[in-house]
């Protein structure tokens, strides 16, 4: 089957580049260069997947995010400025999945796009209950966590977190979405919190907790469980 992908991006160059090499991958590939224009593709008919740039000529890549979402799951990856923190976290807790910074490499883009098409299906993911990442094995049933072979013991808070971000392994989650379903809706400030339980679950599964390996820091966003 081929996977249909709506490119919404206005630069040119970066237009061509993702619309060629996805098509090499065998992707089918559509593009548009403004909100109006891909808001009126999306009602003609929805892609697989969606990549959104966040400056749009005629407006915000969030207004397609929310209107994407009042409806569909699919996934969607936004494609970033490095200085556009705020707008990256705001449509990450909008609906997106996931998000690249420019310039990113095609090796890159690829390994997004899988990763968001592998958690799309809810209903598939969440009948997995053991993963395995590297030498890390979690089982999200027994409540079990073995590291390096050896069984860790993490606290209950401890294994929520971590567990949250098992369950989107390879994608960011941010710091909003790990306060709310952690901790509870009335704890979305509580950022500390996360540095904290952050620091001991990296003392506990890092081999070196100053240079992680598992469990990364999105710098301003949030964090990312890497999956290889
Ligand atoms: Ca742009």
């Amino acid at each position: 089957m081929t996977l249909r992908v709506l490119v919404v991006e206005d630069d040119p160059a970066i237009r061509a580049l993702i619309q060629s090499s996805l098509s090499v991958e065998g992707f089918s590939v559509q593009t548009a260069v403004s909100v109006s224009e891909a808001s009126a593709l999306l009602r003609h008919a929805l892609p697989d997947i969606l990549l959104l740039d966040l400056g749009l000529p005629d407006g915000d890549g969030a207004v397609l995010v929310q209107e994407v979402r009042r409806h569909h799951s699919l996934p969607i990856l936004v494609l970033s400025a490095r200085h556009q923190e705020a707008q990256k976290v705001q449509l990450l807790d909008a609906g997106a999945d996931d998000y690249l910074v420019k310039p990113f490499s095609v090796a890159e883009l690829l390994a997004r796009i899988r990763v968001a098409l592998r958690h799309r299906g809810t209903s598939v993911t969440a009948s997995v209950t053991v993963h395995e990442l590297d030498d890390l094995r979690v089982d999200l049933t027994r409540h079990s966590v073995l590291c390096r072979g050896a069984e860790l013991h993490l606290t209950p808070t401890e294994f929520k977190l971590l567990a949250r971000l098992v369950r989107s392994a390879g994608r960011v989650v941010t710091h909003r979405a790990l306060l709310t379903d952690v901790w509870g809706n009335e704890f979305t400030e509580h950022t500390h919190y996360l540095r904290l339980y952050m620091g001991q679950l990296r003392a506990k599964i890092e081999l070196d907790p100053a240079e992680p390996r598992h469990l990364l820091t999105e710098t301003g966003i949030g964090y990312r469980l890497a999956i290889s």
